[in-house]
């Protein structure tokens, strides 16, 4: 080899070097798949392959109402009811915020306006491939403008029963009520959604009462759960002591408003839960709750981080909560643009307005920030 040979290899490798670990270009194509509109994950999966491959379920705080956000490990976008129609513009900027361009399906669980209420403006914001409904109707406006909302996107909409699957890649997700077309609540018509992902199980209940919880028992012999959404709102109408024996789950979350005149959730339901064990969150005292799940483990986090064990320090969902969002002497600092997280010391450092700050990797991991690759934190 010649000396003139050998350092022409010399300065290819450093050039390389030079731009494979560069993490502003990791950055810049982060910004150039944005203006794709590639959803979210995937460009969280692009950027970084070795980053855990994450479920995620956010309860969104729409105050007295179910609004619950299913992002599938491969980037899909299933949302499980949608709240009063008056907390519309609220769940929309928190689906844009979480990078929501389209929905592979949405579900009406039953046809409350607590449910279905911004449901139209869902469906009219977001392209959506699939509407599930029960084979129920209603006589309320709310109701009626949903199925002329539907009619002109031209959708046809999919009966939630039991037994009914969702097609999701890389979960299962399946409707286990309602098993009957004879009810005499309408709460009893609620969709119920279990998940499945890896060894890691979500059961979402709508506003299900006790006569479909004894339905479920009857036709499922294995109900366990790592975590269920209470049906209605911690209703003592919900939650049957033997229904909560077969799920037997860590957390239950309660979706409801603060000081909502309905008394939910009820107490009757805390004491049977934390007669129990079960660790319980809710929209109302926590604001906006999140589920990260890797298939194995299943993490929570809430806006307002209270309540909530197995998180060792209060963390912030988004930039609402003053918690960690200007805190200096946090040890990673999050770029919010570009969702990567930083040692304090790297070279690409985002600006300060779009600075986001946490205590370890686990908690910037578990909000969907992935690892610069330049300064590997
Ligand atoms: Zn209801
Ligand atoms: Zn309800």
């Amino acid at each position: 080899m010649t000396a003139r040979f050998r350092l022409m290899v010399l300065l290819i490798c450093l050039f390389s070097l030079l731009v494979g670990g560069c993490s502003s270009r990791a950055d810049l194509s982060q910004e150039e798949a944005r203006r794709e509109k590639v959803p979210a994950f995937s460009r969280q999966e692009q950027s970084s392959p070795s980053a855990p491959v994450l479920l995620k379920i956010h309860f969104i705080d729409i105050g007295q109402g179910d609004a619950i956000l299913i992002q599938s490990p491969q980037g899909e976008n299933l949302l499980i009811d949608a709240g009063e129609k008056d907390a519309a513009p609220k769940l929309l900027s928190y689906l844009e915020a979480q990078g929501v361009e389209k929905l592979a399906a949405v579900i009406g669980t039953h046809p409350h306006s607590d449910h279905i209420g911004g449901l139209s403006e869902v469906i009219n914001t977001f392209p959506v491939a699939r509407v599930y409904l029960p084979a129920v109707t209603h006589n309320s406006r709310t109701f009626e403008e949903l199925l002329l909302t539907i009619k002109n996107k031209e959708l046809k909409v999919s009966k939630a029963s039991q037994g009914v699957k969702i097609p999701l890649n890389g979960l299962q997700a399946v409707f286990l009520a309602p098993g009957d077309e004879n009810y005499e609540k309408l709460n009893n018509y609620s969709a119920v959604v279990e998940l499945r992902y890896g060894e890691n199980t979500f059961l979402l209940m709508g506003d299900a009462e006790i006569e479909s919880e004894e339905q479920i028992l009857q036709a499922y012999s294995d109900l366990k759960a790592n975590v269920i959404k209470l049906g209605h709102h911690g209703s003592s109408s919900s939650s049957s002591p033997a229904f909560l024996a077969a799920v037997a789950p860590q957390y239950a979350i309660v979706m409801c408003g603060a000081d909502n005149e309905y008394g939910h959730p009820h107490q009757e339901t805390l004491a049977a839960l934390k007669k129990m064990g079960i660790e319980v969150c809710r929209t109302d005292q926590d604001g906006n709750i999140l589920i990260s799940c890797d298939g194995r483990k299943v993490d929570i986090s809430s806006e307002r981080g209270n309540n909530i064990s197995g998180s060792p320090k209060p963390q912030a969902l988004n930039d609402k909560t003053s918690v960690a969002v200007n805190d200096e002497s946090k040890d990673l600092i999050g770029n919010k643009k570009t969702r990567k997280f930083h040692r304090p010391d790297c070279k690409t450092l985002p600006e300060m307005q779009n600075r986001i700050f946490f205590s370890n990797r686990e908690q910037a991991i578990a909000q969907g920030y992935t690892p610069c690759k330049s300064c590997n934190p």
